[in-house]
């Protein structure tokens, strides 16, 4: 983890670079080795063939050294001094560029231009660098007129961008008896000292430290040492706040100069964290008491997952299936916060909003055909709850009371509450473990007809003779269509699917779609009951609805089903449906869902799934001829590597993240599902360090070792 800070201001001549250069001062004074980095300098002078940056020159003459990385000769805003050059500033190339100074060693202090919302270039601002960078901001406030508003203009921006502030610096780069516009002399001196009266509150009561009130210096020469000095030692608690920070850097490390205070008492160290976890809390599918190893996240952006300790990974996983736009889309972010401030939970019953009709208006037209009424979950296992008591009561309320049961596929997966876990698959599905209180529902072979194969009819014999037998009794048959996803990650072809359809409908029962993992586009199709064709009488959605930011759910249902059950006379439930969670409709959920579906649509995702689909197919090709793989399958942004033997989860999930990816086996299946944005690169490390473990595993009776890692992923 770099030691490193973003100098910003509240405004441009805010005081940052004679402020940034005061710290270099007071940060030597202390024996740190510092450096000032100017990501973008305007104002530039044209001097022998190169430009002459101003702000290094302060640097250098308070005795510190810096650089800069992009320099543009117009005083003004990067991304017209920019134009002007006929250039461009690039967010990652920049970023990218600031990240390597923080490669050294050095404490760096990256000086920002302007403000927080200056533009870079037409769509990126100074703020996005700063997310990018993920570094603590010193707030630069010029003491003036106005300044109030600003500062809590620029907290407020740091902090909705989750952001920290290192602490906030009062300057007045003007003699106290300037009046700025709008005011008088005399009233100028009551302005600036009740600037800095309330400032200081202010950080109080926000908890960002006020590090320094800088007066104006009457005949400050920057020539004169002497002048550095002073301004160095008015720094100096500031100074000491960073190297304070500096200290509780990712690892919990305190650096060995030892010259810095100990870490605060509220944060706890990477080893403390992870105890705590060990000890008390409980993860998927795990013992209390031996748990497997976990690691701790920072911060997620784009498709990086951050570790503690500075580890970047690239996501393979979208957070099984949910975070289609990648981490911290800045939409979705904005849509919850907006959401959050007006109201972010009122109860469904007797009061509807916005979000909440704004998203089914959204979903009508994506969903298939005929899907006209919908009813908002929390959750996918519970959007399956509620589509198995939607099939109950349709049957009841019509006097058949009978068609109770219902059929599911092996190796399916729906979830693990009692309902849905009881059409999981019956060995893989935990039933053994629950037997007594699992309603025991009929289960049908696993089709055998590949997506990619000629599709033979054959297959749908099984499912057939069941339905056939039990039809009386059966009230749904519950499928994950095309893709079965955690029962084993299986590819089935869409002619199976609408057969199903067409013999529900000749035998009178329902057809449930379970759509959690395979909605939104991820198969290639928006919903994968398109590859066949069909309308599911319920189609359950989840995961993906808010882009990975939330958890919450739906469960559509055509007219002819949701009259059915509503139409029951008194003795039969008299109409009503029969479930409705705390959280149904929770505003803050349907205001993300609405934000993820417009950023969907608003994107090429089809040429993004064939663009990932392409990537993962010649990826993933060199697995199949390895020893040990019983089968390579993509689908969709959907990849998947079965091996022959169950995996050894710990063993190569460390393989993986040494390889700086986050891909999580199970079972017999490895597989990718990465989010839509991931870039070329990106696809390229997931595919190339899955075959490197699969290749390793080969040579070293199923686990990979590390020390198999080519130097192109170490
Ligand atoms: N159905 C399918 C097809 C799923 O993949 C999942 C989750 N993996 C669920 C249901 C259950 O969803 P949740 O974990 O949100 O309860």
């Amino acid at each position: 983890m770099p030691c490193a800070f973003f100098i910003t201001g509240t405004d441009t001549d805010a005081g940052k670079s004679v402020v940034t250069a005061g710290l270099l001062r007071a940060l030597a004074a202390k024996g740190v080795r510092a450096r000032a980095v100017k990501p973008v300098q305007t104002g530039c002078t044209p001097l022998n063939g190169h430009c002459e940056a101003p702000d290094v020159q302060l640097y250098r003459k308070a005795g510190g050294e810096g650089n800069v990385l992009k320099s543009f000769v117009a005083p003004c805003s990067p991304h017209l001094a920019a134009r002007l050059e006929n250039a461009r500033l690039d967010l990652a190339e920049l970023a990218e560029a600031c990240r390597a100074e923080t490669a050294v060693g050095d404490l760096v202090l990256f000086e920002g231009a302007g403000g927080l919302y200056v533009p870079l270039n037409e769509q990126d601002m100074m703020l996005d660098l700063l997310r990018e960078l993920r570094l603590p901001a010193v707030l630069i406030i010029a003491n003036r007129l106005g300044c109030i508003n600003h500062a809590i203009l620029s907290l407020n921006a740091l902090e909705n961008a989750g952001l920290d502030a290192a602490g906030m610096v009062l300057c007045r780069t003007l003699p106290p008896d300037a009046p700025d516009p709008g005011t008088t002399p005399e009233a100028e001196a009551a302005i600036l000292e009740e600037n800095s009266l309330f400032l200081k509150d202010l950080a109080e009561k926000r908890r960002v430290p006020f590090l320094a009130d800088i007066p104006f210096i009457p005949n400050f020469s920057p020539e004169d040492p002497s002048a550095w000095n002073r301004l160095g030692a008015m720094l100096m608690p500031a100074a000491e706040r960073l190297l304070h920070l500096a200290a509780c850097d990712a690892a919990g490390n305190i650096p060995e100069s030892g010259i810095i205070a100990p870490m605060p008492p509220r944060a706890l160290s990477a080893r403390e964290t992870l105890d705590f976890d060990r000890t008390h809390l409980w993860h998927p599918y795990t013992s209390a008491l031996a748990p497997l190893p976990v690691r701790e996240v920072t911060g997620t952006l784009g498709t990086r997952i951050f570790l503690r300790g500075g580890r970047e990974l690239i996501d393979g996983m979208s957070s099984w299936w949910c975070a289609l736009h990648g981490y911290g889309n800045k939409t979705l972010v904005k849509a919850a916060q907006r959401q959050a401030a007006r109201f972010s939970h009122v109860m469904f019953g007797g009061l509807t909003h916005a979000p909440a009709v704004e998203l089914g208006r959204r979903l009508l037209p994506l969903l298939p055909k005929g899907l006209a009424h919908i009813f908002y979950a929390d959750s996918g296992s519970v959007a399956v709850e509620v589509a198995m008591k939607m099939a109950m009561q349709f049957w009841r309320s019509r006097g058949n009371a009978e068609k109770c049961r219902f059929v599911a596929l092996r190796g399916a997966y729906h979830g693990d509450t009692i309902g849905a876990m009881s059409l999981c698959d019956p060995v893989t599905g935990m039933h053994t473990l629950f037997t007594g209180l699992l309603p025991r529902q009929i289960f049908v072979e696993r089709p055998t007809c590949r997506f990619h194969d000629a599709y033979d009819p054959q297959s749908f014999t099984p499912m057939e003779r069941t339905l056939r037998e039990h039809a009386a009794e059966i009230a749904a048959v519950v499928v994950e269509p095309i893709v079965q996803g955690a029962g084993g990650m299986w590819f089935y072809h869409p002619q199976y699917l609408h057969s199903l359809r067409c013999l529900c409908d000749e035998l009178g029962m329902l057809l449930i779609a379970d759509e959690i993992a395979t909605g939104f586009g991820r198969t290639g199709r928006m919903f994968a009951c398109e590859w066949a064709g069909i309308t599911p009488d319920i189609l359950c959605m989840g995961k993906a609805m808010t882009g990975g930011m939330m958890t919450f759910s739906a469960v559509a249902a055509t007219t002819t089903t949701a009259r059915g059950i509503s139409s029951a006379p008194p003795e039969r439930g008299g109409g009503l449906f029969m479930h409705g969670p705390t959280f149904m409709a929770n505003p803050l959920a349907c205001a993300v869902a609405c934000a993820s579906i417009d950023t969907l649509l608003a994107s090429s995702w089809r040429d993004r799934v064939s663009v990932i689909e392409h990537s993962l197919s010649q990826g993933l090709a060199p697995c199949r001829d390895l020893p040990g793989v019983a089968d390579v399958r993509v689908l969709g942004a959907i990849g998947v590597v079965e091996t022959e033997q169950s995996v050894d989860v710990e063993r190569w999930q460390d393989f993986f993240v040494a390889c700086g990816v986050w891909i999580r086996p199970f079972g017999h299946t490895v597989y990718v599902m990465p989010p839509l944005i991931a870039s070329p690169a990106d696809l390229d490390r997931l595919t190339q360090a899955l075959c490197a473990a699969v290749r390793s595993a080969a040579r070293h009776g199923g686990a990979p070792q590390i020390a198999d890692i080519p130097p192109s992923l170490s």
